[in-house]
């Protein structure tokens, strides 16, 4: 969480130094100082939380972001606000593990420590990958620059930076080209102004989104969803489960979309398929590469 920041990050003594209560709320802190000019602090600040997320690394077992990863295909977009490089981490040690599977493309609504772009050749993704912040420019040659991640509260313009605008651009067609939205952790935009706009349009036209389902992983509770995504859910297909391996993700893994169709539309019931939680690597590997020669990708 925001608020907890201050503390997570270990900008606490930092704070004391310079005379600030660190108690107060953290993007009022920073707001003040980038209102003020200091433009140094700002840049210590901001040094600092890139500093801790850059430096979070999964443990070499699967986890839940392998599991998400490898359940998704090409044809799946993953958005994320997420500025920890854990999923970027997940996508390139799956698709590293030559599967000859499509790996779903990815937006980072909010920048991310691991993604980088190239502003001036306006390259953002390339080949519907993103690209690794501190590699090189395919075109100039300059290392790919990072999209700043904290911005002043009042004026909240990161869809101003070139990067993030392409990222929300990315959204909005997976929005409105979605069979199945799966929501995850995200308690919904309440003062986002993008994320209300974006998912607004997402959801606009009820009357002409009758089949899709939405699914909620959350620890809310139905009627805490209900509140929430008021303004967005117009249609009652949807389910919420707290755990994601009671999703249809994690129990129709790469035919998710196909399963619910069978299930729901065709009235054919169809087994679960669940993701193997406990396997290692190797083996989860080899369980996926079932889905290689239906899916026919290189
Ligand atoms: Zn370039």
């Amino acid at each position: 969480m925001m608020r907890d920041l201050t503390e997570v990050v270990g900008l606490k003594r930092l704070l004391e130094r310079w005379g600030i209560d660190p108690d107060q709320d953290f993007e009022e802190i920073f707001s003040d100082l980038y209102e003020r000019g200091e433009e140094e602090k700002v840049e210590r600040i901001q040094e600092m939380v890139e500093g801790y997320f850059e430096d979070l690394e999964l443990p070499d077992r699967p986890t839940i972001y392998d599991h998400l990863v490898l359940s998704l295909r090409d044809k799946d977009l993953l958005a994320t606000f997420n500025w920890d490089p854990l999923l970027a981490q997940a996508y390139l040690r799956n698709r590293q593990a030559g599967l000859g599977l499509g790996l779903p493309k990815f937006a980072f609504l909010h920048g991310n420590v691991a993604v980088g772009y190239c502003e001036k050749d306006r390259v953002f993704v390339l080949d519907r990958v993103f690209q690794l912040a501190g590699r090189r420019c395919v075109h100039c040659g300059n290392p790919y620059t990072k999209a700043q991640l904290l911005y002043p509260i009042k004026q909240k313009n990161y869809s101003d930076n070139p990067f993030i605008a392409n990222e929300w651009t990315s959204l909005k067609w997976g929005f409105s080209n979605a069979f199945m939205i799966t929501i995850f952790g995200y308690s919904g935009p309440k003062t986002d102004q993008e994320a209300i706009e974006a998912m607004g349009a997402a959801w606009g036209d009820k009357s002409e989104r009758a089949l899709e389902q939405t699914e909620f992983i959350t620890t809310q509770s139905e009627d805490e969803v209900n509140q929430n995504w008021d303004a967005f859910i117009h249609t009652h297909h949807y389910e919420v489960h707290a755990d994601f391996y009671d999703s249809w993700i994690a129990n129709h893994p790469r035919r998710t979309g196909e399963a619910y169709r069978n299930q729901y539309l065709e009235a054919k019931f169809i087994h679960n398929n669940p993701i193997p939680r406990e396997m290692g690597f190797e083996q989860l590997w080899e369980w996926f590469r079932q889905f290689k020669e239906a899916e026919g990708v290189a």
